[in-house]
């Protein structure tokens, strides 16, 4: 297809970004490869809205894919900021921030008794999956089709099919011994969990699951799949993990454990707590976590874990974020939905948009998607005629058909209208875009 608006500061950086670093990007989603054209490259974010290179302004609905809940450049939070870099970057040492993040961690999550902070949601499932290795004894991992927990080698087995298939390296790099104890089963289907569990009895250590996944799209599981989850690890000696690295603080104040209420034994934290700095978390119950280092023999460390920048924005963020927030989160997120699908409506384009708590996401179907495969077969080459047309008008989309679409405290009505603006000529491109 060819692109409305071009970014010429934006291509001359993508350009040399190219030359030395691979694919030009340092996380490969933002190389738009899945809708083409300039990844923009951005220079200062204020609320709503991020400004690329090229002094262009956009209303930012993915919000560093999470993070960002109170908006860009929140005052508090760069205040906070500001005061802990004058004090000092980084010591080795413990520190005050480190217990005043786990604290507040603990005091919104029950099942949370206890916590350890790490530097990203991969550190996080990565050390969570080991603990419940170490705890349990056993080698195998259950893992859903079109979930994501990070680069962790383990979890990035994704094919195989059926019941039991043992999960086959999903890229070069990750070998047969890493992947081999990964039982990868597809999403919302309790049968194929169960069944795993007879075919490997007293051999699987955990389930990780998304609390409610986001990085297929938004599909949340269905009525009692989380439940079922945890009655079938506590039936079959195994931990259930519940990964809130994308829903953690975000979707309620107690995340999605705060919607579902299902008690995980260890979850896994990221993105919103850190409040846009590289602080992550994992925890839960503390007979689990006393096998971690130095406490039990399960080794686990961090040259920058509790970096006091990086707890001090945390913090600020968490304390920030009261009932009234959720409560404008929610209500911008069911603004815009609205918005989106009366637009879709309008053109006669076939879409659901599927809903976890204040995550949304388009899916170009017009079937319920309740996993992977049937997110996959979504017409996907709408949802790029429909971006570049919103990026054209200034509002900034998760460059991929398959990502949670995020908002903020800071969209407020003016940020609205914007998107209200763009929706009817997106909503047409949609509509007449071929395959
Ligand atoms: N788990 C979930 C559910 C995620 O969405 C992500 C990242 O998107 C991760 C883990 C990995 O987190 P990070 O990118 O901080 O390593």
């Amino acid at each position: 297809m060819s692109f409305p608006y071009e970014a010429p500061v934006s291509q001359s950086l993508f350009d040399r970004a190219s030359v030395v670093t691979p694919g030009g990007v340092n996380s490969p989603v933002r190389a738009f490869r899945a809708v083409g054209g300039t990844p923009r490259f951005m220079v200062s974010g204020t609320g709503p809205y991020l400004t690329d290179a090229d002094g262009r302004e956009y209303v930012d609905l993915v919000c560093s894919w999470g993070p960002m809940i109170l908006g860009h450049s929140h005052p508090e939070v760069i205040a906070a900021v500001q005061e802990a870099v004058a004090r000092g970057t980084s010591f080795g040492t413990p520190g005050a921030g480190e217990v005043e993040l786990a604290e507040e961690i603990v005091a919104r999550i029950a099942p949370v008794e206890q916590v350890r902070l790490v530097s990203s949601g991969t550190e996080a499932t990565m050390s969570a999956i080991r603990l419940a290795r170490g705890f349990t004894g056993r080698a195998k991992v259950v893992k859903f089709a079109g979930c994501y927990h990070g680069h962790v080698d383990a979890l990035l087995a994704a094919a195989g099919s059926g019941v039991a298939t043992f999960g086959l390296p999903d890229t070069p790099g990750v070998t047969g011994a890493q992947a081999g104890d990964t039982l990868v089963l597809p999403y919302n289907d309790l049968a194929a969990v169960r069944a795993a569990f007879a075919a490997h009895e007293g051999e699987i250590a955990c389930v990780i699951t998304e609390a409610s996944p986001g990085n297929m799209g938004v599909v949340p599981p269905l009525p009692g799949f989380n439940q079922g989850l945890a009655d079938l690890c506590r039936e079959n000696g195994a931990l259930y993990v519940s990964d809130e690295v994308m829903t953690g603080f975000r979707v309620s104040r107690a995340g999605w454990y705060g919607i579902d209420g299902v008690r995980p034994d260890l979850m896994t934290f990221g993105k919103v707590m850190g409040g846009g700095f590289p602080a992550a978390a994992f925890g839960g119950r503390a007979d689990v976590m006393a096998h971690l280092a130095p406490a039990g023999p399960v080794y686990q460390a961090g040259t920058l874990s509790g970096n006091p920048i990086a707890t001090a924005a945390g913090v600020a963020q968490l304390r920030l974020l009261d009932a009234a927030a959720y409560e404008k989160v929610d209500a911008v997120s069911a603004e815009i939905r609205g918005l989106v699908t009366a637009a879709l409506a309008k053109e006669g384009v076939a879409h659901r948009l599927q809903v976890a708590g204040n995550m949304f996401s388009v899916f170009f179907t017009d079937a319920e998607v309740t996993d992977y495969e049937a997110a996959k077969a979504q017409e996907s080459f709408r949802f790029t005629a429909f971006f570049h047309s919103m990026l054209a008008q200034g509002v900034y989309l998760p460059p991929s058909a398959f990502e949670s679409w995020f908002v903020s405290t800071a969209h407020d009505d003016a940020a609205v209208e914007r998107i209200a603006a763009a929706l009817p000529a997106a909503a047409r491109a949609a509509a007449e875009a071929t395959a």
